[in-house]
């Protein structure tokens, strides 16, 4: 076994705060040796003769407490923290590969934070974020994609979010990338082999088999560099601003969509300072919903801090909502808005059209690119929210929300190593073309093979590994 992965190591699983249980996880080649220090089973037996993957009653306390006297009800021994169940994973077949040990105790911060403690002076050391996942990892009971898909299962904000991580935490996307990478490196075979015969072209390798294979390759790179951008979507969440002068109904319509209280709806002009930023579900897309201070002029030092990330927000936003009242005749603010936005990224919101409207489509259309969409609402009233929210998602997933067949790329280290791979096979395909010597093509495909390793880590390297699993939490 890896060297490094000789010590034991353990940490609570369960989200900190009270609960009902709480796990605290062991994983190692010694992991029954230190937990059978802290853990006493009921039955008398040594942890390490219980059956793997069955739960069995426990005491668990500072290490030597629990191995004092057969246990009796009416002679706790002194040290015992709490009653556990525990269970034992024998390696393969746990989650790290190695051996795992998992205590269910009562859920409160102190019980755990002692067993931990416990386990810690019977050997044990506290794990990194993410280094149960990690050790999987390194003891090939997944590959890289499918650990990041734990993290997206883990956070997924919406059920299809969640289903598109699973899918990929099942392996589907890495099937998909190691059946393109074994395509390029077979290819990279025969053409080396051809060299090795000191050919001087690549005339040895057949030439209509080989531009079919990255034909096929390249349209199959293309299809998963395209599916990049919504996939990050449905991993991160869209970002959309909603921007308008103060009293336009921002705050109203943010809560509308949230169907919740949660930003402060006031009468006072300039009240939303800072930016309100919240996640909502429209269609299954998880959507960060940003509550922007308003385009304005002031000189209150605040409003104007509101007003700078406002407009940076709007430039990160995937989309923005623009905002107009109706009851009101357009502003000098209005018009500044609405000038600058992209009909490309942008719905026109006219809110308030449960009052007599004051502005007409005419003068609307001769200020801005009505092509941007045209939104009659009222936040207060809940009227035209259903057609805003389906406008909302149809322009996040232009080809529908389920149009897309097969697996979707949702992580952005995977969209640049398909990026790559995808050039490197262009390169390739145009060096057959032109009727280049063989080792400029092995030397594209090689680049573009490796690029795709990165993605399941068949290749990596520590740097890689570390800033992946340095976003886990500890204990995942
Ligand atoms: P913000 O400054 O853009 O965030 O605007 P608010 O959401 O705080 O709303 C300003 C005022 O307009 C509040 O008094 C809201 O109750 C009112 N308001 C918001 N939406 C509507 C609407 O659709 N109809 C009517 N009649 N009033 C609204
Ligand atoms: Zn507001």
């Amino acid at each position: 076994m890896h060297g490094a992965l000789d010590d034991t190591i353990c940490a609570i699983a369960t989200p900190p705060g009270e609960g009902g249980i709480g796990v605290v996880r062991i994983s190692g080649l010694h992991a029954c040796d230190v937990a059978s220090q802290v853990v006493r089973l009921r039955s008398g037996k040594s942890l390490h003769d219980l059956r793997t993957h069955v739960m069995a009653l426990a005491d668990v306390g500072s290490p030597g407490a629990t191995r004092a006297v057969p246990y009796r009800t009416e002679s706790r021994p002194h040290g015992v923290l709490d009653e556990a169940l525990v269970v034992v994973m024998r390696g393969p077949h746990s989650y790290t590969g190695e051996d795992v040990v998992e205590v269910q105790c009562h859920g409160g911060p102190v019980v755990l934070d002692q067993l931990c403690r416990s386990l810690i002076s019977a050997g044990a050391r506290l794990a990194e974020p993410g280094e149960f996942t990690k050790r999987a990892f390194l003891n090939g009971r997944l590959d890289l994609a499918q650990a990041e898909a734990v993290l997206d299962t883990i956070r997924a904000k919406t059920a299809r979010s969640l289903a598109i991580a699973q899918s990929q935490r099942r392996g589907e996307l890495s099937r998909e990338v190691e059946e393109t990478r074994s395509g390029l490196v077979v290819a990279l075979a025969h053409i080396e082999a051809a060299l090795d015969f000191a050919e001087e072209d690549i005339a040895f390798v057949r030439q209509d088999e080989l531009l079919r294979l990255l034909d096929e390759t390249l349209i199959k790179l293309r299809g998963l560099v395209q599916s990049g951008e919504e996939g990050r979507i449905w991993r991160e969440g869209a970002a959309v601003a909603i921007l308008g002068r103060p009293n336009v109904g921002k705050s109203s319509l943010m809560n509308a969509l949230l169907r919740s209280d949660r930003a402060i709806v006031t009468p006072i002009p300039g009240t939303t300072r800072d930016l309100l930023e919240e996640v909502v579900n429209i269609h299954g897309i998880p959507v960060r919903l940003f509550d922007t201070a308003g385009i304005r002029t002031t000189d209150d030092p605040v409003e104007t801090e509101g007003i700078r990330r406002s407009h940076l927000a709007w430039e990160d936003a995937d989309l923005a909502l623009i905002l107009l009242d109706s009851s009101q005749p357009m502003l000098e603010s209005d018009l500044l808005l609405l000038r600058r936005s992209e009909a490309a990224r942008a719905l026109l919101v006219l809110n308030k059209c449960d009052l007599p409207s004051r502005i007409s489509k005419e003068d609307l259309t001769r200020v801005c690119p009505v092509s941007a969409g045209l939104f009659e609402i009222s936040a207060k009233m809940h009227i035209g929210l259903d057609g805003l929210r389906d406008a909302i998602s149809s322009r996040l997933m232009p080809r529908g929300l389920e149009s897309r067949e097969g697996v979707l790329v949702t992580n952005l280290r995977h969209a640049a190593a398909f990026e790559r791979a995808l050039q490197g096979v262009e390169q390739a395909r145009q060096s057959v073309d032109a009727g280049r010597a063989g080792e400029l093509v092995a030397m594209d495909l090689r680049i573009a093979a490796d690029a795709l390793g990165e993605i399941t880590g068949a290749i990596t390297t520590d740097e890689i590994l570390e800033r992946i699993f340095a976003e886990f939490c500890i204990g995942k």
